[in-house]
């Protein structure tokens, strides 16, 4: 039996059944991280040297402004961060730049380039780093631990999971990097070749709808059932990205 507090969303998640539990038990964490870091953590000193130097990528920078929780919290989190990007940048910004050359063929520096694109890198990796992500890499990963033993252990859990309709591609990969990292060759043989089946029939269908939706633009069909095409392409799109949020949906 694994820890109860990774085990029971996954039950939750796979409980309802939607298209891919692993997109379910992200947004889930997601919400409660952004809750989390708008609450009462964001005035603990070891939280803000955290938020201060990761900041966040820019999804969860969205999550927190939309979520319209505490405005003030929000502004005394970008305060000290941009504060933190500020110094960082003075310093790094400084030394991109080239020392100006003396004359044509003085004072040649060969690596300015190579000193420029450094930072440039040191700036995009502080762009994507992000606190939310960071904890949502580490209990996605608890929750994949739990997802593979209970595949392999709990039956009533493997029956859930084979009926299953599929994942997103980002989940999909994350699945078989996990099948990768806690599966014998055995059990990867067992548990992709079942994952595989759903994955393909799930996307077939999927193909079937979003051609359906095309046709029903067809005059001749106008009048046909909409069948399960009527959100083919929200669907599609997210299956293709994993959670995607869309205007109106
Ligand atoms: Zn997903
Ligand atoms: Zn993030």
């Amino acid at each position: 039996m694994k820890e109860k507090i990774y085990t029971i969303p996954v039950h939750d998640a796979y409980n309802q059944a939607t298209a891919c539990p692993l997109c379910t038990l992200e947004k889930t964490l997601t919400d409660e991280l952004v809750a989390y870091y708008l609450g009462p953590a964001l005035m603990e000193p070891d939280v803000r040297v955290v938020t201060n130097d990761r900041g966040f990528c820019r999804d969860h920078w969205r999550g927190l402004y939309d979520s319209e929780a505490n405005r003030l919290g929000l502004g005394l989190l970008l305060h000290t961060h941009v504060g933190d990007i500020t110094d960082d940048l003075h310093k790094s910004l400084g030394k991109a730049i080239p020392v100006p050359q003396k004359g044509l063929f003085s004072g040649k520096q060969k690596d300015y380039k190579d000193k420029i694109l450094e930072v440039a890198e040191a700036i995009e990796q502080r762009v994507q780093s992000c606190a939310i992500c960071d904890r949502l890499d580490q209990t996605m990963g608890h929750y994949l631990d739990v997802i593979f033993y209970e595949y392999f252990h709990e039956p009533e859990f493997r029956r859930q999971f084979d009926a299953g309709h599929g994942y997103c591609l980002p989940h999909l990969a994350l699945l078989l990097r996990g099948a990768a990292r806690f599966l014998g060759q055995n059990q990867a043989a067992e548990f992709i070749t079942n994952l595989t089946t759903q994955q393909h029939q799930s996307l077939s269908a999927l193909r079937d709808d979003v051609e359906w939706f095309t046709l029903k633009f067809d005059y001749r069909n106008a009048k046909a059932d909409w069948k399960n095409s009527k959100d083919a392409l929200p669907r599609a799109i997210r299956q293709l990205n994993g959670r995607t949020d869309l205007k109106n949906q």
